[in-house]
C-alpha cells in the first residue's frame, strides 16, 4: 500500500475518491463492533471507520489488534460526514476503510499527547523526545522553526548575502563565556575550542571581500545551568561591509517583518523605535524594555535631595513606579513585593497609596505637599494607584523597580503574548567595570567600535565611552546584539590595552586576526539574532527548549542520550588525557 494523501489534506470535494493513508493510530474506539481510528501524521488527523457490515472479518480482526501509536496503512473511500467535526481540519470527511496493513506495532508510550502536548514531566518528555515531538504543539513549533529559517534564508539571499559556514573546531572566541574544549588527538595537550559565535570568522570574511555574509550558526557557551539556557544554541549570524548601523537596523527590521509575515501572517510595523541605553535604564530600569505596557519609572531624586525623610535624602537615586488599580493591596500582599524587592537587592520597599487624589499609608507622613504634587504630576495615573519607591544606588533602584515593573506587567495582564513590540536599544557603554576582577570588560565584545567622539576617553575615562553597539529587543527579551566593528588597528590596540590584555595575550588570542587586518579590512558591521529566543517569543512558549528538537534539560544533561557520559580508558589514552575523579 502506498499512500495517496496525507492525514491532513482530504476535504469535502474529495468525496468518493479511493485513497490510501498511512500514519499512527492516534485514538481508537469500538462502538458496537464499528471501529473508529483517528489516523495521524505530521500534517493532521483523519477519521477512519471499519464497518463489519462492509469489510471482511479478517480485516476487522486485524484492525481490532491496533493500539495507540501502531503504524498502519489503510485503503478506503472518502465519505462526507453527516455531522462535521469542527475541531479537525479534515472534520467534514471520514474514510470508509476497506483494507488495513499494520506496518509496525508500538508498545504503550510512557505518556500520551492526545491533547496537543504531553503533560508529562519535562525530564520524561526529553527522555522520549521522539515521542514528545509527535504531539501537535511540538510538531507545530518545529514547522514554524523551519518556516522562520527559510524566510531568513530567502530574505538574506535576495539582499545579496552569501550563506557561508565557519568552523566548529576553532580557537576561543570573545563572547565572554567559558569555552567548550575538544582535545586534539594529533596534538597532545592541545585543544580546539567550540566557537561561542562565528564572530572572528565573519569579520575575516569581510577582509576576504565576501561583502555580505550570513549563517544559521550554532554557538557553544559553557555557562552554568541558570535560567533558560542551552549549551548550544542557534544564531542568525550576519555581517556586511561598507555599511553603518542604519543599514543593519533596516536590514534586521526587514528580516523580522518578512519572518513574521511569511511564517505567521503578521505584519510587524517597521521601523522599530530606537531607545538609547541611558533612556532605557532611566525609564524602564533594564536594557531590554518590554514596550507592551507603560508603567515607566519616574525619577524624583532632584526633589528628594531636600526631603526630611533620611532614606530619600541620602540616596544616590530615588524613583517610583505608580501601579494603577493596585491601591487596595493588603499588608500581606505588599510584603510579597517587598520580599521580591529584597531578593533583587533592595533594603526595603517604601510605598504609599494614592486614593481619590490623596496619599495614604506607607511613607505618607514623610512626604511634603510639594513632594506629593510632583509625584501626582509625574505618575500619569487616572485613578487610584499604589506607588512603590526605590531609594538606593542607581543600579539597585533600576534593578528593583525594573523587576517590579515587569512583574506588574504580567500580573496586570498587560503582556499579551500575541502582541509583538520590537525596539532597538542603542548607544551602549563600551566598557563595564568588573568589580570582582577589578578591571574593565567590554560590554558587547572587544571588536565593537567606540563612538568617534569618545575615543579620547578610552584610556582615562572608560566609564564614559559609548559604543556603536545595539540590541534588538522583543517583548522584553534581548533577541540580538550587534555592532559596528573596529577596522582600524590603532583603535583595536587601544581597546585591548584598556581591557588589560598583555601583548602576549593579544598575540596568542587574536594575532591571526590583527594580521589579517593589516591587509585592508573594510569598514563593517553586523548583528546576530538568536533563532531559539525569537521562536520562543513567537510561539509564546515558556522556555527555549520547546522550540528546539533535541534540547538539553534544564540541568544541561541530555535525558535521551544520557550525554555527557564517561568514555572508555582507551579513548582517554588515545587523547593523552587523564581524568581526576571527584
Ligand atoms: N557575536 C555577537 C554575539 O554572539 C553578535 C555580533 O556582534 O554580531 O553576541
Amino acid at each position: 500500500m502506498k499512500r495517496t494523501h496525507n492525514c491532513g489534506e482530504l476535504r469535502k470535494n474529495d468525496e468518493n475518491k479511493n485513497v490510501t493513508l498511512s500514519g499512527w493510530v492516534h485514538k481508537y474506539r469500538n462502538l458496537g463492533g464499528l471501529l473508529f481510528f483517528d489516523l495521524r501524521d505530521r500534517y493532521g488527523i483523519t477519521q477512519v471507520i471499519f464497518d463489519p457490515a462492509k469489510v471482511s472479518q479478517d480485516i476487522i480482526e486485524l484492525a481490532s489488534k491496533c493500539r495507540n501509536e501502531f503504524v498502519v496503512s489503510i485503503d478506503g473511500v472518502v465519505k462526507v460526514k453527516p455531522d462535521a467535526n469542527r475541531n479537525l481540519a479534515t472534520g467534514e470527511i471520514e474514510i470508509d476503510a476497506n483494507n488495513i496493513k499494520i506496518e509496525n506495532e508500538s508498545i504503550t508510550p510512557p505518556f500520551n499527547f492526545l491533547k496537543g502536548r504531553s503533560d508529562a514531566k519535562e525530564e520524561l518528555r526529553l527522555e522520549y523526545r521522539y515521542l514528545d515531538l509527535r504531539s501537535e504543539v511540538m510538531t507545530r513549533n518545529l514547522i514554524l522553526r523551519h518556516k522562520v529559517t527559510m524566510a531568513t534564508r530567502n530574505f538574506l539571499s535576495e539582499k545579496g548575502f552569501l550563506e557561508i559556514e565557519t568552523p566548529t573546531f576553532t580557537k576561543s572566541t570573545p563572547e565572554g563565556a567559558r569555552d567548550y574544549l575538544v582535545p586534539a588527538r594529533l596534538f597532545p595537550g592541545s585543544f580546539y575550542a567550540l566557537p561561542q559565535s562565528p564572530q572572528i570568522f565573519k569579520q575575516l570574511l569581510m577582509v576576504s571581500g565576501m561583502d555580505k555574509y550570513f549563517q544559521i550558526a550554532r554557538c557553544y557557551r559553557d555557562e552554568d545551568a541558570r535560567g533558560d539556557r542551552q549549551p548550544e544554541f542557534t544564531q542568525i549570524d550576519i555581517e556586511a561591509s561598507f555599511v553603518d548601523e542604519n543599514y543593519i537596523f533596516s536590514l534586521t527590521e526587514g528580516l523580522m517583518h518578512q519572518i513574521f509575515s511569511e511564517s505567521m501572517g503578521i505584519e510587524i510595523p517597521v521601523p522599530f523605535e530606537r531607545i538609547p541605553y541611558s533612556v532605557s535604564m532611566e525609564e524602564y530600569g533594564v536594557d531590554k524594555p518590554d514596550l507592551r505596557f507603560g508603567l515607566k519609572l519616574k525619577n524624583i531624586t532632584d526633589i528628594t535631595r531636600n526631603s526630611e525623610f533620611g532614606v530619600f535624602k541620602n540616596a544616590e537615586c530615588v524613583k517610583f513606579i505608580a501601579v494603577e488599580g493596585k491601591e487596595d493591596l493588603s499588608r500581606k500582599q505588599i510584603g510579597k513585593y517587598e520580599d521580591y524587592a529584597k531578593h533583587l537587592g533592595a533594603k526595603g520597599l517604601a510605598f504609599v497609596k494614592l486614593v481619590d487624589g490623596k496619599f495614604e499609608a506607607g511613607i505618607e507622613k514623610f512626604l511634603t505637599d510639594d513632594d506629593k504634587r510632583t509625584i501626582i504630576e509625574l505618575a500619569e495615573v487616572n485613578g487610584n494607584a499604589m506607588i512603590f519607591f526605590g531609594a538606593d544606588r542607581t543600579s539597585t533602584v533600576n534593578k528593583v523597580l525594573g523587576g517590579l515593573r515587569n512583574r506588574f506587567g504580567n500580573e496586570l495582564g498587560l503582556t499579551d503574548p500575541k502582541d509583538f513590540k520590537f525596539c532597538w536599544v542603542t548607544d551602549f557603554p563600551m566598557f563595564e567595570y568588573n568589580e570582582e576582577a577589578d578591571r574593565w570588560d567590554a560590554m558587547h565584545h572587544m571588536f565593537t567600535m567606540p563612538k568617534e567622539e569618545d575615543i579620547d576617553k578610552i584610556e582615562n575615562d572608560p566609564g564614559n565611552v559609548l559604543s556603536k553597539s545595539y540590541d534588538l529587543v522583543l517583548n522584553g527579551v534581548e533577541l540580538a546584539s550587534g555592532s559596528v566593528r573596529i577596522h582600524d588597528r590603532d583603535i583595536q590596540e587601544k581597546i585591548f590595552k584598556r581591557l588589560d590584555l598583555t601583548n602576549e595575550e593579544i598575540e596568542d588570542k587574536f594575532g591571526f586576526m590583527l594580521k589579517a587586518f593589516k591587509y585592508g579590512a573594510p569598514p563593517h558591521a553586523g548583528i546576530a539574532p538568536g533563532l531559539d529566543r525569537l521562536l520562543q517569543v513567537m510561539t509564546g512558549e515558556e522556555t527555549i527548549r520547546e522550540v528546539i528538537a533535541f534540547p538539553k534539560a534544564k540541568s544541561l544533561n541530555c535525558p535521551l542520550t544520557k550525554a555527557p557520559s564517561e568514555v572508555s580508558q582507551d579513548q582517554l589514552d588515545e587523547l593523552n588525557i587523564s581524568v581526576k575523579k571527584k
